[in-house]
This record gives structure tokens, C-alpha cells and sequence, in this order.
């Protein structure tokens, strides 16, 4: 299947992912920044807006899947009004761990909690959030089918699903440039900052790995949401992928 780590079995894949971010954890914001040349910020910004969080104090609930070091939630909670809350569910407790003294250095852990989770199988009651973000996530977790499951079941009715992940490279040109640099800059990137070029390695390929938008957007259909639609950034870089629980 295209979701496996080369033909590493889906149990022994999520162990796998995980000793990537153990690993990894502690330079990830960094690694991020150098390896996208900041553009994650901006890819990560237009998520954001997508989401456009009420500005006001209603009470709005976010839930962050994979959430990691707190990015999300972090740009959501700035642009949002008081009413917001939002949740960082991670596997991960390194990750949670950076993102826990990220949000107090931002003053902002009376708004963003932390708890650790798997996105298949989520410890929250049906019909909880007001929306569900998954940033560079939903690519490192085996049973896609069965998060996009939770995901529409923990949110309300009128609420909607927003997924960003790295996606097909489509411009004539560029498509070069992108793998010579996947696959000769980021591993030795990888080793020099963070000591470990096979966590990059595996990135790489996870890229490679994942559906086709058009593909995904079906997945995302199949799991019940409607309007489904998506855009990409950065010539194929990205895609933000959205979808409606109505
Ligand atoms: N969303 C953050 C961001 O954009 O900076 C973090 C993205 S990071 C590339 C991927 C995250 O997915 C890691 O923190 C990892 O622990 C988490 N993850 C992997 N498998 C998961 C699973 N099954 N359930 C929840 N989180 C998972």
C-alpha cells in the first residue's frame, strides 16, 4: 500500500514514526524553518486563514491533531477572539513537551492544552470541537481512513475539517529541483542538525508515499464530508485539503 514505510507493517510504521520525533523533538521548529526556508510559516498562515476563527468571545473549540509543538493552535489562538480554546492532541510526548513550554512562553496556556492521543482513535466525545486542523500530520499516521473517521466524529454539525500536507509537486521544472533537494539536501541537513539523516529519509519518502490530492479528497468524502475541496501552494508543494461535517 502506499501508506507503509517501505514494507515496514502499519503497527511497526507508527513505532517507526515515533522514534522520528523522539528523535527529533527537540530542533524540530528549527528543521522546519531550515528545511522550508521559513515557508512553513507562510503555508501554515494560510491555514489559518482558511480557518478564520471568529474574532469575538463566543466560545470556539479547536482541535489540533498531530499537533506537535504547538504551531497550529499557537497562530489559530493569536488571530482568534477570546471565546477561543484549542486542544493539541499528539502520539508524541517529546513533541508535547517543547509545545507545553512554547505555549507558557507565549502566555498562552490558559488557551491551548496538551494531551497526548493517537488521530485514530481519539478520546473525545462525538460532536466536541468546532473545528479540526491536521498539519503535516495525517501523512505519518497508518489507518488514514480511520482518523479521518475521528475526525468527523468529534466535530459539531456545520464545523469543518481542515488538512495540510505536503503533496505532488506539478510544475514542469521545479518537480526536478524538489526531488534533487528531498533527496540530496534534506537527509545531510537532517544529520547536521538533528544527528539523524534516516528520520529524513523517512520524511522524504513519506512525501512520496501520500495520495494524489484528487485521491485524498475522495478519502476525505469516503470518511462523510461534504463541499470538499482543495488548493495547493508553492507549485505543489503543499495542499490544503477542506471539508464540511453538515
Ligand atoms: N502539526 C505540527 C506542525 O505543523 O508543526 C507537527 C507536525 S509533525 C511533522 C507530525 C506530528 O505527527 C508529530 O508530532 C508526530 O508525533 C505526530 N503523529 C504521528 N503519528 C500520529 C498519530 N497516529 N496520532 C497523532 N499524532 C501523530
Amino acid at each position: 500500500t502506499h501508506f507503509g514505510f517501505r514494507d515496514v507493517a502499519l503497527g511497526d510504521k507508527q513505532t517507526l514514526v515515533n522514534d522520528v520525533f523522539h528523535s527529533v523533538a527537540s530542533r524540530y521548529d528549527l528543521m522546519n524553518d531550515l528545511m522550508s526556508a521559513g515557508l512553513h510559516r507562510v503555508w501554515k498562515d494560510l491555514m489559518i486563514n482558511a480557518l478564520n476563527p471568529p474574532r469575538s468571545d463566543a466560545p470556539f473549540a479547536l482541535l489540533d491533531v498531530a499537533g506537535g509543538t504547538g504551531d497550529i493552535a499557537f497562530r489559530a489562538a493569536k488571530a482568534a477572539g477570546t471565546g477561543f480554546r484549542a486542544t493539541v492532541c499528539d502520539i508524541n510526548s517529546d513533541m508535547l513537551d517543547v509545545g507545553r513550554e512554547r505555549a507558557m512562553a507565549r502566555h498562552l496556556d490558559d488557551r491551548v492544552s496538551f494531551v497526548e492521543g493517537n488521530a485514530e482513535a481519539l478520546a473525545f466525545p462525538d460532536r466536541t470541537f468546532d473545528a479540526y486542523t491536521i498539519a503535516f500530520g495525517i501523512r505519518n499516521v497508518p489507518r488514514i481512513d480511520l482518523a479521518l473517521g475521528e475526525a468527523f466524529r468529534v466535530l459539531k454539525p456545520g464545523s469543518r475539517f481542515l488538512c495540510l500536507e505536503f503533496s505532488t509537486v506539478d510544475v514542469p521544472g521545479l518537480d526536478r529541483i524538489y526531488d534533487l533537494f528531498s533527496f540530496k539536501v534534506i537527509p545531510p541537513l537532517g544529520r547536521a542538525v538533528t544527528g539523524d539523516a534516516e528520520s529524513y529519509r523517512y520524511l522524504v519518502e513519506s512525501i512520496r508515499k501520500f495520495p494524489k490530492p484528487n485521491a485524498f479528497a475522495e478519502m476525505i468524502r469516503a470518511a462523510g464530508f461534504s463541499r470538499v475541496s482543495w488548493q495547493s501552494f508553492s507549485g505543489g508543494i503543499v495542499a490544503l485539503h477542506s471539508g464540511w461535517r453538515l
